[in-house]
C-alpha cells in the first residue's frame, strides 16, 4: 500500500474516533433531542444542486458536510418517546457490533469464509428454535428484516405444499390485521389477489376462527386447494395473537402449512409472563422474527425459522461451479442453501454480542417494561374524560381515540383525532401516529423502547390531553 494510502486511512481513523465520541454523546443526550427534527430547505437545495465530482473532496469537508446536513434531521425511532410504528429499541451495542462486522466486511455466505461467524449464526438460530419449541430438525436463517423473513417461508410453503399444477388453485389465508408484506410476498412469489383469502378479525382482533373453517371448507368444495394459514404473533396494529393453538390443529387436519409471522411479537417468547399467550407457535412450519424490532439491534437484523430445515433447502439450494471452492465439504449446507441471498453480512454477531452482554434475564425485564409502559397508558387514558380505549395494552400496543361528544360522526371524529396525533409529532417531544381499526381512526402507541420512563408515558399522555383541551375551546 503506498504511503499516500496509508495516510488517508489515518486521517480516516481520526475522523472514525471524533465520530464515535459524537455519537456517545448523542446517545447520552437522545431524549433532549426532538423525535422528528425538521429539515430546512436549504440542505434539501443544496443537495439537489450537488453532482459527484470528477476530482474527489477533502474527506474532512465531506464528513463534516453530511453529519450535519444528512445525519442530523433524521426521524429518530429509538428516541425513548417515538412511539409510532414499531419504534426501534437499537441498543448502542448493536451499533458497536455493526461496527465491527462491517470493519471486516464480512461475506457471511458459507463456512468456509468464516467457520466462527458461521457457528455464531447456527448457535443464535437454534437457541430461536429452541425458544419457539422447534424441533432437532428446525433451522433457520438471519435476513433483512419481517418482509424478507415472511418472503423466505411463504416461498418455502408454497414448495412443500403445493405440486407446480396445484399453484394455479392454491388459496392462503390471512386475517384484515396480517401485515402488509405478507401479501407482498405472496405477489411476489406469483399469487394473485384472488388467491389470497382475507378472513375478519374478531373484537380481539384475532383471526376469527369459525370464519377460516368456513372458509377452507367451502373453497374445497369449489375445487380450490388451501395451502396455507398465517398466523400473526403481535400484529402491527394491536399486538394481538391470534389463535395459535386452534389454527394449527386446523392446519393438521387439512395438510396447511401454518407461518406465524411474529416479526414483532416473537421476541415476548423471552418472558414468561408473555410466552403463554404464543402457546401453539410450536406446531406451526415456520415463523418470522425481527432482531431490529424487540431484540435491540439496529436495521436490517431478522430471522426466518422453519420446523423442517430442509424445506429452506428444497426452495433454495443452489449449487454453481464457481462456489464449489467455497463448500466446506461435497454437497455441504451453506447459508446461500437456505434462502434468496449469496452475499449477505454476518448480521447474527450484532445481536450475539449484545445478548452475551447483557444476558436472558436482563433481555426479559425489557420485554416486561415495554408491556408494563402500554398498561400504564392504557390507565392514564381511561381516567380521562372523553377518551376510548380501542385494543387494551398487549405486547406494548395500545389504541385509543378522543371522542368529545358521542354524537360526532366519524369522519369529523377521525379528523380530530389525525389532528391531535399531527400536532403531538410536530411539536417534536413525541411521536405518535394514528392506524384504522374497525373503521375508527385512533391514535397508536407502541412503547417497547427500553429506555422508555414512566414519566415519558405520563407527560406524553398529558400534552394529548392539553392538545385536545385546545383544540376543543375553538
Ligand atoms: C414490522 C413487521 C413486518 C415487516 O418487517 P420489516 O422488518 O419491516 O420488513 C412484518 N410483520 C409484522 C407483524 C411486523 O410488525
Amino acid at each position: 500500500m503506498d504511503t499516500k494510502t496509508k495516510e488517508q486511512n489515518q486521517q480516516i481513523g481520526a475522523l472514525m474516533n471524533a465520530f464515535v465520541q459524537h455519537t456517545v454523546d448523542f446517545y447520552n443526550e437522545l431524549d433532549s433531542y426532538p423525535v422528528c427534527p425538521h429539515t430546512p430547505q436549504e440542505i434539501l437545495e443544496h443537495l439537489q444542486t450537488q453532482e459527484i465530482p470528477s476530482k474527489g473532496r477533502n474527506i474532512t469537508h465531506v464528513y463534516e458536510e453530511m453529519l450535519k446536513e444528512v445525519y442530523s434531521h433524521t426521524i429518530l425511532a429509538q428516541h425513548p418517546r417515538s412511539f409510532s410504528c414499531i419504534p426501534s429499541t437499537a441498543s448502542m451495542l448493536s451499533w458497536m457490533g455493526d461496527v465491527m462486522s462491517n470493519a471486516y466486511n464480512l461475506h457471511a455466505s458459507c463456512q468456509v469464509n468464516g467457520p466462527a461467524p458461521y457457528l455464531v449464526e447456527k448457535k443464535l438460530i437454534r437457541w430461536m428454535c429452541d425458544l419457539a419449541g422447534y424441533p432437532k430438525e428446525a433451522g433457520g436463517l438471519f435476513v433483512s428484516g419481517g418482509s424478507i423473513a415472511n418472503l423466505t417461508a411463504l416461498t418455502a410453503a408454497r414448495d412443500a405444499r403445493l405440486t407446480y399444477e396445484e399453484r394455479s388453485k392454491a388459496v392462503v389465508y390471512v386475517s384484515d390485521q396480517t401485515h402488509s408484506s405478507v401479501a407482498k410476498g405472496l405477489l411476489i412469489i406469483g399469487f394473485c389477489k384472488e388467491q389470497i383469502h382475507i378472513l375478519p378479525s374478531d373484537s380481539d382482533f384475532r383471526m376469527d376462527m369459525d370464519a377460516l373453517k368456513t372458509a377452507v371448507k367451502q373453497d374445497l368444495k369449489q375445487d380450490k386447494k388451501p395451502f396455507a394459514v398465517i398466523a400473526s404473533a403481535g400484529t402491527t396494529n394491536t399486538g394481538s395473537v391470534d389463535p395459535l393453538k386452534e389454527i394449527s390443529e386446523l392446519c393438521q387436519k387439512y395438510n396447511m402449512w401454518m407461518h406465524v409471522d411474529g416479526a414483532f411479537g416473537a421476541s415476548a417468547l423471552l418472558s414468561k409472563k408473555c410466552k403463554k399467550d404464543l402457546e401453539g407457535i410450536e406446531n406451526s412450519d415456520s415463523l418470522s422474527w425481527d432482531a431490529h424490532k424487540w431484540l435491540l439491534q439496529t436495521y436490517g437484523c431478522s430471522m426466518v425459522l422453519v420446523r423442517n430445515q430442509n424445506t429452506l433447502i428444497n426452495s433454495f439450494s443452489a449449487h454453481p461451479e464457481y462456489l464449489k471452492d467455497a463448500e466446506s465439504s461435497e454437497g455441504s449446507i451453506e447459508f446461500w442453501d437456505l434462502g434468496p441471498e449469496l452475499t449477505r453480512p454476518a448480521r447474527s454477531l450484532k445481536l450475539w454480542l449484545t445478548l452475551q452482554t447483557i444476558g436472558t434475564e436482563k433481555l426479559e425485564a425489557i420485554i416486561d417494561h415495554g408491556c408494563a409502559m402500554a398498561e400504564l397508558a392504557e390507565k392514564l387514558v381511561s381516567e380521562k374524560r372523553d377518551w376510548e380505549i380501542i385494543s387494551h395494552a398487549h405486547f406494548g400496543v395500545v389504541n385509543f381515540r378522543c371522542v368529545p361528544d358521542s354524537n360526532m360522526p366519524e369522519s369529523q371524529l377521525a379528523i380530530l383525532n389525525q389532528e391531535i396525533a399531527k400536532t403531538l409529532t410536530d411539536s417534536g417531544f413525541a411521536q405518535i401516529y394514528t392506524t384504522e381499526l374497525k373503521g375508527k381512526k385512533v391514535l397508536r402507541m407502541c412503547t417497547i423502547n427500553p429506555e422508555t420512563t414512566e414519566k415519558d408515558i405520563r407527560d406524553t399522555i398529558e400534552r394529548l390531553e392539553k392538545i385536545k383541551e385546545t383544540r376543543l375551546a375553538h
